[in-house]
């Protein structure tokens, strides 16, 4: 990639992703760009809890609290802004990788599928998270200076770009550790040239980080003349937000330290604060944010909380303390029972970390429920991260009952493919006599709305859910109950229709399956062991046959899913039900040649199947029966 080297100096070129993400970051921040100070401030943060980390088992590393700041200070004449800190600073092959190149994977198939029109949605960057980059909302040339603080005063480096398509890299002699970020400005970014500003940004954005920030300004006189001299000046709390009583706390510094947390550049939608002393020895903070990252469901997203021992920073994305299925949570926790040494290794298996983790869980549930009843908010949060929150019933047992009540779903009661229906609601709406929660799986919600199934319960009455998500023929495999109800597939074997009919039903039911006894005998000697059975239903209006499984039987569904997955999925037995009250079927059991007969069978058969999967085994043959039926036809 380097394409020239003069006394260690280099030219590099931006990754491609980086050169995207620029172009988002510009065209969808800059009616917002003030907060690229939020942005930087918070990596000088994250900087200086790094070194504080480092220098526990490294003490020459620096000498007591005290020296860690932020500092800010601007040149009207040259219009530059540099914002500096004394963290752990960078070498020069990280700057490489952090100051060059996005190093998630699959960024560049995230670019990739972005219109023009989404590119200009400023929406989208709060999934991608801004960072350093933001930089360039307000400047049109950004120096780095940064040393490594492991690393000799000579071994520093200057990084500098123009936001365009490259970098140079030079090696330089920085005196002091850490590092300084220097703005040069453009004509839109020359407000920040301001004391006033930049106090006021710090206020908003970064009163709450754990270390000072200073502002350089000019020192006056006892008339308030400037004296030529300058000073420098605290302004923000520096106190860690979490450490501060909830009550002191305003609504605007929760979002605002979710921001410095996260990266995130839209609001969190809820949080939870507590600090909880006794068996264990914590405060947590979490947030559930509004928009899912666009990596959420890749393998390697990474996630989980920030995690503190004693106020010092140990790492990041601990994911210990969240299971997989609550991924998406952001905030910290801060524990005063982990050793300062704690590693990745030791959280793994270890007492605290695992009651920690389960009272994480709770509170983030109960933060959820409580959200659950401001409906439009919770549909936000479900449209987001509903497809993460169908992983729980099957990773975490112990709270399933819980997880199942947060589920929401498309049902037969609202006709719309919005999943808004709460399986609370579900049950309160049960009929009399009803006991299980009916349901059904399909591709799409209109494979699922329009399912033959579902004909018999349209004319009783009866609700069903309708799911359509990918993940829900196997979330089933693991929510089997709610409230006490069992939950039962509209399109298995089992299901049993009979309370819900009166006793003439019943008696006139059972004369005409005794009527129809030799034509499903017939039907089942055509099919042999192409179907696992054949038999009556009355569950049907409108279609003359449908096909079932067997309820422990894997469903087409579920097989479809191991085949997406590369899997060899067993194959599916299907029972072919026939509606002795359609005039097909009525037309197919008058039929005495047998020839005839077994083309009928093709048919119905074929049409069910196609109903079911959206395809069938041999269409071809499927095709000749309908061809050789339809030319006896006058
Ligand atoms: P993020 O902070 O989300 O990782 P950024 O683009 O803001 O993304 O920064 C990329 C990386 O660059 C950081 O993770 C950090 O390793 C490094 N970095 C940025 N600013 C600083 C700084 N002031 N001191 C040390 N390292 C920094």
């Amino acid at each position: 990639m380097s394409e020239t080297i003069t006394n260690n100096k280099e030219t590099r070129g931006f990754q491609s992703e980086v050169k995207q993400l620029l172009n988002l970051m510009i065209h969808s921040l800059y009616s917002n760009k003030e907060i690229f100070l939020r942005e930087l401030i918070s990596n000088a943060s994250d900087a200086a809890d790094k070194l504080r980390f480092q220098a526990l088992s490294q003490p020459e590393l620096y000498q007591g609290d005290a020296d860690l700041a932020v500092r800010l200070s601007f040149d009207k004449e040259a219009k530059t802004l540099t914002i500096s800190d004394n963290g752990i600073g960078m070498s020069r092959d990280s700057v490489i990788d952090n100051l060059g190149t996005i190093a998630k994977s699959g960024t560049k198939e995230f670019f990739s599928k972005l219109s023009d029109d989404q590119v200009k949605d400023s929406q989208l960057i709060g999934q991608f998270g801004v960072g350093f980059y933001s930089a360039f909302i307000v400047a049109d040339a950004v120096t780095v200076r940064t040393r490594d603080a492991n690393l000799s005063a000579d071994e520093g480096v200057l990084w500098h770009s123009q936001g365009e398509g490259e970098y140079t890299l030079e090696t330089i002699h920085k005196e002091n550790r850490g590092t300084d970020i220097i703005l040069h400005l453009r004509e839109e970014g020359e407000e920040f040239l301001s004391e006033w500003r930049l106090k006021e940004l710090v206020s908003k954005y970064s009163d709450h980080i754990g270390i000072p920030v200073y502002i350089q300004t000019a020192k006056t006189d006892e008339e308030g003349k400037e004296t030529g001299e300058t000073e420098w000046e605290k302004v923000n709390k520096a106190e860690a937000l979490w450490t501060q009583p909830k009550s002191e706390i305003s609504e605007e510094e929760y979002k605002a330290f979710y921001k410095h947390v996260s990266h995130d550049f839209a609001d969190p939608l809820v949080w939870s604060h507590n600090k909880v002393e006794g068996k264990n020895d914590y405060t947590s903070l979490l947030y559930i944010p509004s928009k899912a990252p666009w990596d959420m469901m890749n393998r390697d997203h990474k996630s989980g909380l920030k995690l503190y021992v004693q106020r010092v920073f140990i790492m990041d994305d601990a994911s210990q303390f969240m299971p997989s299925y609550l991924r998406f949570v952001r905030g910290l926790i801060d524990s005063n029972d982990l050793p300062l040494n704690v590693s990745r290794e030791i959280l793994q298996d270890n007492k605290v970390t695992q009651s920690l983790r389960s009272a994480c869980t709770k509170r983030v549930l109960s933060m959820l429920e409580r959200m659950s009843s401001d409906e439009e908010k919770y549909q936000t949060f479900w449209k987001e991260f509903g497809l993460v929150m169908k992983e729980g019933p099957a990773e975490d047992f112990s709270n399933r009952e819980k997880i199942a009540g947060l589920l929401r779903f498309a049902s037969t009661h609202t006709d719309s493919s919005e999943q808004n229906v709460a399986l609370k609601a579900y049950v309160e709406r049960m009929k009399e006599g009803q006991d299980k929660i009916y349901y059904l799986t399909a591709d799409s919600y209109a494979a699922a709305k329009n399912s033959p199934h579902l004909e018999q319960f349209k004319s009783k009455g009866i609700e069903v859910i309708l799911m359509y998500d990918r993940i829900d023929e196997w979330l089933m495999n693991y929510l089997t109950e709610f409230d006490g109800k069992q939950f039962q597939s509209i399109t298995k074997a089992g299901l049993d229709l009979s309370q819900f009919e009166n006793e003439a039903e019943k008696e006139k039911h059972k004369e005409t399956e005794e009527a129809f006894k030799t034509v499903v005998e017939r039907t089942q000697s055509y099919l042999g062991d192409r179907v696992k059975e054949v038999r009556t239903t009355f569950k049907l209006a409108s279609t003359p046959a449908v096909v079932v499984t067997d309820d422990y039987e894997i469903g087409t569904q579920m097989a479809k899913l191991l085949e997406a997955a590369g899997q060899a999925a067993p194959e599916v037995k299907y029972i072919l039900e026939l509606n002795p009250e359609h005039d097909l079927v009525k037309k197919m059991a008058d039929e005495p040649d047998e020839e005839q007969f077994g083309r009928w069978v093709e048919i119905l058969l074929g049409q069910a199947m196609l109903a079911e999967r959206g395809s069938m085994e041999d269409p071809a043959q499927f095709l000749s029966a309908v061809n050789r039926l339809l030319t006896k036809v006058q």
